[in-house]
């Protein structure tokens, strides 16, 4: 008798290393089939921009299988359909996932799970994206945290709740039939990639979707920048962050590996103890993240704080589309909104600055800007997305205070000084002298005239006036904030 295939369906954890259900079922002895379900169904259908990178983290994937006699078998359609379809088609009798933890995720797990199960197939699934998962980490009176500080506090102390496995893959693949193949032909085989791409083009030659690029990314960081990391994280103008953030959430690294990768590099010494855990408490910040998504099942739609769900947000299509084209007149937030639509990613201070402009200058509902990130961001994450936006809104945990402001301009001058990183993406204010390079109608004619800018001309005004929508906004906050 043959030894029915095991399957293993990929997720968001496109990698072959420390890869819980690819090991496991590599473990059971079973012959393995390798599934990955486009499934475009649900509140977290791949955006855009995630959609370029899954293409290529897919094609990244597929590559390793091959070289260690697999395959990757890719279909389209509702996971909770496709999968049990797949388990039947092949034969299968154990099938190995990597949980999710965003709502439509964790039904469509319980959903599969009864199903298969029903249906006498064993269902095994792991943790493959979190260093402890969000049940894990509670506090001494057996609730979640909703405070950021002593969550750290608690990762730090608990540390993680599973082992890395650090060991080669040791597989064997079950031959598939021809006709098991859908993965379609040509250079857009899944349909992923965009027919008129107008962006990513400036996609930086040294981000390399898949496995081995995520690795690639962590080495570099590590041996060259992690040592300012603590000082100058909040630089866009000096790139000195990980850009690991497309690769965690695509699942091509896993954040325990780079927990202990950094871990290890402290312990030799060979790295500033204070300025790695910094960088480890934004790994932290995504761990919280989940913690978060999982507790607050409705955190994409609905306020955490209840006293934001009369937030009188302003309806306003015209400011909403000058702000996604990068065109509002305040030069650090168009910088940003276009570095996003040109390269798919975008700086964190300047994310936070972007998403405050929207939210209290224009007053425009943060679940606006977060489906515009979710389209546009390479690194479009349910958990990360949906939580950040809700602090920035102040509606969130943990959230900044609402009336916490930040002033764009104050925010520029501090965090690019020279403005290198507005003149990179807004070469129209190239010209412009460092003092007005962030605030550029307070420029003379003369000057403007000498740095070729004719305001509302070769780049808008301001579309709204700092001061009084800074008022507005916190006349808007006074509304909500005793109900
Ligand atoms: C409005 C808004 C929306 C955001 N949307 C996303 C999103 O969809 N996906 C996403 O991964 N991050 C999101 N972030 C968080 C953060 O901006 C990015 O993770 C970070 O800019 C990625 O760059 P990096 O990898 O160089 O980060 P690094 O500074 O090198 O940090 C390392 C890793 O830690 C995690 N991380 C860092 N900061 C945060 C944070 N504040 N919250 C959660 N995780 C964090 C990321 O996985 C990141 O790759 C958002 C932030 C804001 C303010």
């Amino acid at each position: 008798m043959t030894n029915p295939p095991a399957l293993v369906w990929f997720r968001r954890d496109l990698r072959i290393k420390d890869n819980p259900a690819l090991h496991a079922a590599a473990r059971s002895g079973a012959p393995l089939v390798c599934l990955f379900v486009l499934d475009n169904t649900g509140a977290f259908a791949a955006g855009g921009a995630s959609r370029w990178w899954l293409h290529h983290s897919l094609v990244a994937l597929q590559k390793s299988l091959s070289a260690l006699g697999g395959t990757l078998v890719v279909m389209h359609g509702p996971a909770s359909k496709i999968v049990p379809q797949f388990v039947d088609k092949i034969g299968a009798k154990t099938v190995f996932w990597n949980r999710r933890y965003d709502p439509d995720g964790i039904e469509t797990d319980r959903y599969l799970k009864t199903a298969l199960q029903g249906a006498g197939v064993s269902v095994n699934s792991f943790n493959g994206a979190l260093i402890r998962e969000p049940w894990e980490t509670e506090t001494g009176a057996g609730a979640f945290y909703r405070v950021f500080t002593p969550f750290w506090r608690a990762m730090q102390r608990l540390g993680p709740s599973r082992a890395e496995i650090t060991a080669e893959l040791d597989a064997s693949f079950k031959d598939l039939a021809k006709d098991i193949h859908t993965q379609g032909t040509g250079s857009n085989p899944w349909g992923l990639l965009p027919t008129a791409p107008n962006w990513a083009a400036e996609f930086p030659d040294s981000w390399v979707p898949g496995e081995i690029g995520a690795h690639k990314a962590l080495r570099d960081f590590v041996a060259s920048t992690i040592d300012t990391y603590d000082t100058d994280r909040n630089r866009p103008d000096l790139e000195r962050t990980s850009r690991l953030s497309p690769h965690l959430a695509f699942g091509e690294i896993s954040p325990l590996q780079i927990w202990n990768a950094v871990h290890a590099q402290i312990s030799a010494g060979n790295i500033i103890e204070k300025s790695a855990m910094t960088f480890l408490s934004e790994i932290a910040w995504r761990e919280f993240s989940y913690n978060l998504i999982y507790h607050y099942t409705d955190i994409q739609t609905t306020p955490i704080k209840p006293n934001f769900a009369n937030f009188p947000w302003r309806d306003d299509d015209h400011l909403f589309q000058r702000w996604t084209k990068g065109q509002t007149g305040i030069p650090i937030v168009d910088a940003g909104m276009r570095q996003l639509w040109r390269t798919g990613w975008m700086h964190n201070r300047v994310r936070m600055i972007a998403a405050s402009f929207l939210t209290k200058n224009l007053l425009i509902d943060w679940r606006e800007g977060e489906r515009w990130f979710w389209d546009t961001l390479v690194d479009a994450d349910a958990a990360s997305n949906t939580a950040s936006w809700q602090w920035v809104a102040g509606s969130g945990a943990d959230a900044a205070p609402y009336f916490r402001i930040f002033n764009p301009v104050t925010q520029s001058e501090k965090f690019d000084p020279t403005g290198a990183y507005i003149r990179k993406y807004i070469p129209e204010l190239r010209e412009l002298p460092d003092k007005y390079i962030h605030a550029p109608w307070k420029a003379s004619h003369a000057i403007l005239d000498e740095a070729h800018i004719t305001l509302d001309q070769t780049y808008p005004k301001p579309i709204v006036d700092l001061q009084t929508s800074r008022q507005r906004a916190l006349d808007a906050y006074a509304t909500v904030k005793s109900s």
